[in-house]
């Protein structure tokens, strides 16, 4: 049943049903587009085109009123609980988002001896904002303790224990990230307000959980945040597309930038749809079919000798804590430059990442080939590519 609900969404990928001979599988630096983004897109440029907030006519108006929905889209894709209390920026992706939250809010929120945590293993776009921001702030007299966040060795995960002995009264702010773009393991971030207490804000990098996982800002729900950042364009929304959510209930409000001129457009209008699009597919789903390709493609490389798979515990022996990966795998071969193995599995059609991957300062200091997926790739893609590494072992 999950196979043909996969074999019906795939169909409508069209730069994916007209390769045959290619698998995409580097999802995680951004995702192909469904027909139905591709049509909204269409439909913008052709029946509505004009700038936002400026006209006193109908396409003018039109674009005004699709820039205002697609915050209360993001909200809703969020459960965000209180609408009127969040506000939704739109960026030109992550690396933006975060950006803007360490230029535009986080200096007026600190004050000298304050304390923030960073995630060094991270993607470096959660990790260079928040030194920017201290280094911005000591220019101004105003000094700010930057605390490496703690990895748990075992599972990949932020230690949360770790951290209770870290983080004190002026720990004002953690920059955490849901799914690692590495690894691919949950961070297990539902763990850190209680450790950090009620006044720190929490910054969560959504990049690689949008669109792959369930993401609910509401008051039941799981994440206790402050702000999250994703980009428009791994959850399948055009290129130069992505949000800052953020709950105004903390510190100081989130306005961003002053005047900054025309939006994307055409993207804010991609980016309603690619929602849709996802909400309609399913995320439960979604998430349920990449981790069980991630999980399949990680007992394959498991029985190779000649690779070595990094991040979180990959043993299956009894009471290992062993992470599911969201539709990310990492790994090297253990004779095989990095660059060079993505250039033969080219050879083979499979597009990978092959290289650092963006990780922050304490990241891997040796190459690797990440393998990520999404709801188009299929278990015959992973077959095919477990067989091309084993004939390489
Ligand atoms: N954070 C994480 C966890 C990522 O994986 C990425 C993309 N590789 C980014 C941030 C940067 O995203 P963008 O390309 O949208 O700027």
């Amino acid at each position: 049943e999950l196979a043909a609900w996969q074999r019906a969404l795939r169909a409508q990928f069209p730069i994916i049903t007209s390769h045959p001979d290619l698998a995409y599988l580097d999802s995680a630096a951004t995702a192909q587009k469904p027909q139905a983004v591709l049509d909204a897109v269409q439909t913008y440029l052709t029946a509505t085109n004009a700038n936002a907030g400026r006209g006193t006519y109908t396409w003018a108006n039109r674009t005004t009123d699709l820039v205002e929905q697609t915050r209360d889209r993001v909200r809703l894709f969020l459960h965000d609980p209180d609408p009127e209390q969040s506000a939704v920026h739109f960026t030109s992706g992550a690396t933006e988002g975060l950006r803007t939250i360490a230029r535009d809010w986080l200096p007026a929120f600190l004050a000298d001896g304050d304390e923030i945590i960073v995630p060094a293993g991270d993607h470096q776009a959660n990790v260079a904002p928040w030194l920017e921001a201290q280094q911005l702030l000591a220019g101004q007299g105003v000094h700010v303790h930057v605390r490496p966040m703690p990895y748990q060795q075992s599972s990949g995960d932020y230690d949360h224990t770790a951290l209770a002995d870290l983080a004190g009264p002026r720990t004002r702010f953690v920059a955490l990230t849901h799914v690692h773009h590495v690894y691919g393991g949950n961070m297990n971030v539902h763990r850190i307000r209680q450790v950090v207490g009620p006044e720190a804000v929490l910054c969560l990098d959504a990049a690689q959980s949008i669109g792959h996982l369930p993401v609910s800002v509401a008051e039941q729900g799981e994440l206790d945040v402050d702000f999250v950042v994703f980009s428009g364009h791994k959850a399948m929304a055009l290129p130069g597309t992505g949000a800052v959510w953020a709950r105004q209930a903390r510190g100081p409000a989130f306005t961003p930038g002053g005047w900054s001129g025309t939006p994307n457009t055409v993207g804010i209008a991609s980016l309603t749809a690619a929602l849709d699009w996802l909400d309609t597919a399913g995320i439960d789903r979604i998430e349920r079919w990449t981790v069980a390709l991630a999980a399949r493609l990680t007992d394959g490389l498991r029985h190779l000798d000649a690779y070595e798979i990094l991040g979180c515990q990959t043993s299956l022996a009894a009471g290992s804590p062993v992470q599911q990966r969201h539709g990310i795998v990492t790994f090297r071969h253990r004779a095989i430059d990095s660059g060079d193995l993505g250039f033969i599995l080219f050879s083979h059609g499979f597009m990978v990442r092959s290289d650092h991957h963006c990780q922050g300062s304490a990241g891997e200091k040796t190459g690797s080939v990440r393998v990520s997926l999404h709801v188009y790739n299929t278990v015959e893609e992973i077959d095919r590519l477990l067989s091309v590494l084993a004939s390489l072992a």
